[in-house]
Parts: C-alpha cells; structure tokens; sequence
C-alpha cells in the first residue's frame, strides 16, 4: 500500500517563498561592491528574483540551461540564484581564484550560455571570453552608472537589464530531482570535476544543516556567510538562511580581519561560517586592535582542519563556540559538525579541546563508515584509521559527464579521498587527505595533527607537514613553517614546544622557515606545489 500523503516537490523557489511570507521583513544586508552597506530584505529579494526568472524567459533561457555566476557574497548574487533556479536553469558557481584557463575550461565543460559577473572580475572575463562560445551574454552586477569600461560585447549592467522585465511570474514547475545547481571541485590534480545539485538534494541539504545538532539556524540569527556562494555550494547557507527565517549578513568583496570585524558588531551577528584562514585574519585583527564580540554566538569552522589554538581563543577570549564542521563539494557540501552529545557535555579544559578540534558528528541524512584499503569497515576506537566514505540524499552519485566516477563504489558509497578515525560516541577526526598522508616505516603520520600541534606555537602563522624521502624509513615528516610578522622561532624551539605531545617517532625531522605556503584557490594549502618546492630536499637524518 502506497502512504496517500501529498505530493509536494522540493524545489528551491519553495524556501524563498516560504521566506518572503513568514520572514519577508528579515534584513540581507551587503556589502556593495560600489562601496555603501546595502539593505533589502526576503520579500524584496523573492519580488526581483521573479523579475530576474521572467528576465532571462525573455533571454531565451530554458530547463536545464546552466547560468553561470562569477560573484562575491552580495543581495544580487542571491537574486541570481532564485531566479535562476525558478526558470529551471542551473546556477554555475565559478571560483574567481582559479587560473583563468581553468575557469575557461570549466565554463566550456559547464557550456554556459550567460554569465552573471561582479565588476571586479571583469577582467578576468576579458581575458577568457573569446575562448568560452557558449556564452551569450555578460550581465554585470551593478547599474549603468557604475559599469565599467570593457572590451567585451553583450555587456549589460544588471539594475537595467532587470528593469526590463516585472515580476508577474510564476515559478515553473518540473520534477525535484531537476539540476538545479553546479560547482567544480578544486581540481588540483587533473581538471575539475562537476558536481551537479538538484533542487531536491539542495532542500534536502538545507533541513539536514537545520537540526539541532547542526546549523539549527532561526528568525533570531543574524548569520554572515562569509565562506563564498562560489565555495562547495556556499555552504548552503542560500538555502539554509532563509528557510530559517535568519538575516543574512553579506561581505562582499572585503573579507579582511577589520572590515569583517566592523560588520559582525555594526550588523549584531550572531553565526557565521567561513574556513581557518578567515579567522585567522580576525583574530590577528583583534589582537593587534582590540575589540569585542557581544552578539557573536556561534562560528562554524570548516573546509581544512580548524587549529586547536583557534578553537581555545574563540571560546576563552571571545566566549564564541566553534563549531568545527567537514564537508566537500560533493556533499552539498556538510558532512559533520561538532556539538556536544551528553557523553560529553560535562568536559572543559582541555578535555573538552580534545572533543572540539575533532569535525564532530553527522546530522541525520549522512551515513559514514571507514575502511581499510579491502574495503572492511573499521572499528570506531578513536584511534583506527582509515578510508573514509558516505551515503546521503545530498551527496554526489556521480560527477557531471562521468569523468572521475571511481570514487562512486558499486555498494553506493562514495570515497571521499580523506583518511579518519571515529571514536566510540561517533566522532570522526579526520588525520589526512589519503595521498597526503606520510608513511613512515609502514606506519602512517597525520600531517593534519602535526600541523595543528605547530600553529599552537604563539610565533607561528602557517605550518604545512609534507613527507620527505627518507632512506631507511621511506618517507619522514618536514615541518614548513612561516613566522608571524615581526616574530622568530628557532627550530629547536618549534620541536621543544611539540614534544611530549605527540608520539616521539611522529616528530619532524627538521624544519624549514618559509616566507608563504601555497594554497589552493578554495583557500587550501596546495601540497602537490609544497611536495614539488621540497623535491630534493634532504632530511639532515637521511
Ligand atoms: P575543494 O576540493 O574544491 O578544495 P572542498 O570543500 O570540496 O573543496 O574540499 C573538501 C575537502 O576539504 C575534504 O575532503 C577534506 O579533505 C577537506 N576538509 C574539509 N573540511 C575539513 C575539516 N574540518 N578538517 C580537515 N579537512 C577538511
């Protein structure tokens, strides 16, 4: 017997009008890119996203036709992403922050016919357009007035091109599990790889990171997502903000420690959500400074690991909880996120760090396991490492076109390429990326641990564990390390302040001071370049 429930699509121009009629006075408050603090709110957001769908109907825009976005956090990006998910088209996020033949590469993949641009990456477009002919049409996100000049044709600037249509517009109406957006994994090695949403997994995505043990955002939240709409989904915070009924708070194009400072007290914000290096900048902007965070509640830390350090600061200096959280791209992208089960409400002190700094539990819609190279799960000891893989209705089943699909397991698994551990109550750790991870005499070393345990040094900004070859032990640990500004740190200092709290074979054979790590254009630190820099390098124990 079938359930005789109705059958009510889960599509995302549901969540902003649920939005515009339960929350539609909520603030969204940006950060122009012309400079001012821009105010509008749900209702006014849902009234032009109607525009911008009727908009691009006119521009010929159809179901499945992918939009691309190469945008900061703004109300008009927002815009962009209802009105283009209500046409049925699919919001294309590209990263600004990769190389440009990338972006063209991804954009041809991707085949999108137009292009929503922020004036700042203008340039970017001139560089690439000639060699992207699918796209028809670049709408830059601002108004005439402000438009810049350009060698480029089919430019309109958004306020005028919008005007041309009203908002009398129904949302059209297809199947849930229709695309409704994309966004290519970093590609760091080999090219990038789509992974497409559906409106289905989006809004299902959204009520996951809604639990209690999650996001569990609400009409009293005023959250900023500073992590970008073009990183890993946005964290789907598009989604999840609004079918919360909680103001958004949008950084725009300045995301260093003051301006984001300024706007978390000015806009009383409660949550935010951003990656390490954010708030690195924060905190160094607060130390040097000084200042407050009275409305700040809650911060979810995520995308590399969160140091230890960053953890006790928030929490003792600033009393903000973090909540350390790990996803991918491919899982919309939350997997887990650290809150406290009872088994551990009663810590503090550095118990309570220990629990903190792991990437916590999953919320319902996400299932986990580790295994061994065979496949075999592996006991969940808080010690035992291995594979780690998931299963949920917002995580990939495949990338776009099939390339790359052998992470998809016959049994519906996906490997997601991290190695963790899980202790008894549930808490997954992740050690290390599995073609990062060092393999000293057999045994593996988390690079991720040793890391974590040196940017606890008070003169140490950045630190990278790559492995080294080693001829007895096959590979060694090397610390790289970059010194905070104005600050120097001796390597027998650096070893003194790690020993004893890690395994003694786990100690870096040596270290080397560097003047900047590389990163990855999602903000990651690029191994692959710092395994290169250090091809030939020579362990002083080899
Ligand atoms: P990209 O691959 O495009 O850089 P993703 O966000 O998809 O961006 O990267 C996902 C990867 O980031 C994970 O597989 C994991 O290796 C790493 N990661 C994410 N969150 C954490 C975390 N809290 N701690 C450690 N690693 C993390």
């Amino acid at each position: 017997m079938q359930g005789l429930m109705q059958h009510w699509p889960l599509l995302c121009s549901k969540v902003i009008d649920h939005a515009a009629i339960h929350h539609g006075k909520r603030e969204v408050v940006s950060r122009s890119l012309e400079g001012p603090i821009h105010r509008t709110n749900y209702a006014e957001i849902r009234r032009r996203s109607l525009k911008l769908a009727k908009r691009l109907e006119q521009e010929g825009v159809v179901l499945g036709d992918r939009i691309a976005t190469l945008a900061w956090n703004t109300w008009r990006h927002l815009e962009c992403w209802y009105g283009i998910v209500g046409v049925g088209a699919i919001y294309h996020t590209v990263n600004p922050r990769l190389f440009p033949e990338q972006i063209a590469w991804i954009m041809n993949d991707a085949e999108d016919r137009l292009i929503f641009v922020d004036m700042t990456f203008l340039p970017i477009l001139e560089a690439i357009a000639p060699k992207v002919p699918s796209l028809k049409k670049i709408v830059v996100l601002t108004d005439a007035a402000h438009l810049p000049e350009t060698t480029l044709a089919n430019v309109v600037p958004y306020e005028e091109w919008l005007a041309e249509a009203d908002e009398d517009f129904a949302w059209k109406e297809f199947d849930e599990t229709t695309a409704a957006g994309m966004c290519y994994t970093s590609g760091t090695t080999g090219n990038p790889k789509g992974v497409v949403y559906s409106h289905r997994s989006n809004i299902l995505h959204s009520m996951i990171a809604q639990q209690g043990d999650a996001m569990a955002l609400s009409s009293r939240d005023r959250v900023m997502p500073v992590v970008p709409l073009f990183h890993a989904n946005g964290w789907g915070l598009a989604f999840t903000c609004p079918m919360g009924g909680a103001a958004m708070i949008m950084p725009g194009a300045k995301m260093d420690g003051a301006s984001i400072y300024e706007l978390l007290v000015a806009e009383r914000v409660t949550m935010s959500a951003a990656v390490p290096t954010i708030w690195l900048m924060l905190l160094q902007h607060l130390e040097k400074a000084g200042g407050e965070l009275p409305d700040f509640e809650r911060v979810v830390i995520g995308g590399s690991a969160c140091p230890r350090a960053m953890i006790r600061t928030f929490q003792d200096d600033y009393d903000v909880r973090v909540i350390h959280a790990w996803g991918m791209t491919e899982m919309s992208p939350l997997g887990t996120l650290c809150s406290l089960k009872p088994e551990y409400a009663s810590l503090d002190g550095e118990a309570l760090l220990d629990v903190a700094q792991t990437q916590g539990h999953p919320p319902f819609g996400i299932e986990m396991k580790v295994t061994d190279d065979e496949n075999r799960a592996q006991p969940w000891d808080g010690r035992t490492f291995g594979r780690l893989k998931v299963k949920g209705p917002a995580v990939a089943g495949s990338y776009y076109k099939g390339i790359g699909n052998e992470v998809f397991e016959d049994d519906g698994w996906f490997d997601t390429g991290d190695v963790a551990h899980v202790d008894p109550n549930g808490y997954m750790q992740i050690t290390d990326r599995a073609k990062d991870v060092i393999k000293s005499g057999g045994e593996w070393i988390s690079t991720i641990d040793l890391e974590n345990l040196a940017v606890g040094h008070p003169d140490v900004a950045e630190a990278a564990v790559i492995g080294v070859a080693h001829p007895k032990w096959d590979e060694r640990p090397l610390l790289v390390v970059v010194q905070k500004e104005g600050r120097t740190v001796t390597k027998e200092d650096l070893l003194a302040f790690m020993e004893g709290k890690i395994a003694r074979w786990w100690m870096p054979d040596d270290v080397a001071f560097v003047d900047q790590i590389p990163h990855t254009a999602t903000g990651k630190i690029q191994k692959t370049t710092l395994r290169t820099q250090f091809a030939d390098y020579r362990l002083p124990t080899a």
